[in-house]
């Protein structure tokens, strides 16, 4: 059974989809969002972590798609009960596609509920034999400029724009997360941009508004990476509410985190 690089495994997650989750964090991205709150997330294979009594540790494991869904196997009269099931995150899950293939048709062998957290930034031919067992996508939209995509990323976005069209011409399930960045994401200009860019898709999906946090901060100083947004800090609460109110102008369902 295939394997595949994990850093983490949460359970009783309740804001990574409906219901109460287990959330299995895939290692390995290939974005670089400079705000970025799991860093350690990024590189595929374990690395090493200082932790702040001085000692080391790897973040990062080999598991086989067996005993993940093993782990699943214990919790599952908490997913029957509150309507929950399985988020895969990251990282970037599409990273490692075919473990993710075979991981999504194990889980949907127990008939579970599966949400999938992605930044959509892979050829579609990795996503639409995916397709039959994710029942949400949690798909983030960070800016429609490609060049600023690129400068606070390190990648183009037309990959991830164009697989968003085709999930809703498959019709399906899509929540829309965009992260609030002050001074990067937040502008009036990319916000606009990312509204008009929904409306011309005739869509009215579910969109979640993150607002960004500090949280990650200290994992780069773990990692011995030089964290750049320092100087940034969250917004404010008046200033999601005035962002909630630009997009309920136009759709039905907009939430502040989630
Ligand atoms: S897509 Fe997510 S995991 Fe990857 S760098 Fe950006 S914030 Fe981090």
């Amino acid at each position: 059974m295939a394997e595949g690089y994990i850093f983490d495994i949460k359970k009783f997650a309740l804001h990574d989809g409906p219901g109460i989750r287990t959330t299995i964090f895939l290692k390995g991205c290939p974005l670089r969002c400079l705000w970025c709150h799991n860093p350690e997330s990024q590189v595929l294979i374990p690395q090493n972590y200082h932790l702040t009594n001085g000692a080391i540790t790897p973040i990062g494991k080999k598991r086989s798609v067996k005993q993940i869904v093993q782990e699943i196997e214990k919790d599952i009269i908490f997913y029957d009960e509150s309507h929950g099931g399985i988020t895969i995150s990251g990282g970037e899950p599409l990273h490692q596609p075919e473990f993710l293939l075979e991981l999504v048709r194990n889980i949907k062998e127990l008939d579970l509920n599966i949400a999938l957290d992605t930044t959509g930034y892979d050829p579609w031919d990795k996503i639409e034999p995916l397709l039959p067992y994710i029942d949400n996508f949690l798909y983030d939209l960070k800016f429609i400029d490609s060049f600023l995509h690129k400068v606070n990323t390190g990648v183009d976005n037309a990959l991830i724009l164009s697989n968003l069209q085709k999930l809703f011409n498959y019709k399906q399930n899509v929540n829309i997360r965009i992260p609030i960045i002050p001074s990067i994401t937040d502008t009036k200009e990319n916000l606009s941009q990312i509204r008009d860019f929904l409306v011309q898709l005739g869509q009215d999906p579910p969109i979640n508004l993150l607002p960004y946090n500090e949280l990650g901060i200290h994992k780069y100083e773990q990692l011995d990476w030089e964290y750049q947004l320092l100087q940034i800090k969250p917004p404010s609460e008046e200033e999601m509410k005035q962002i909630q109110s630009y997009f309920q102008e136009k759709f039905t369902q907009v939430a502040i985190g989630g």
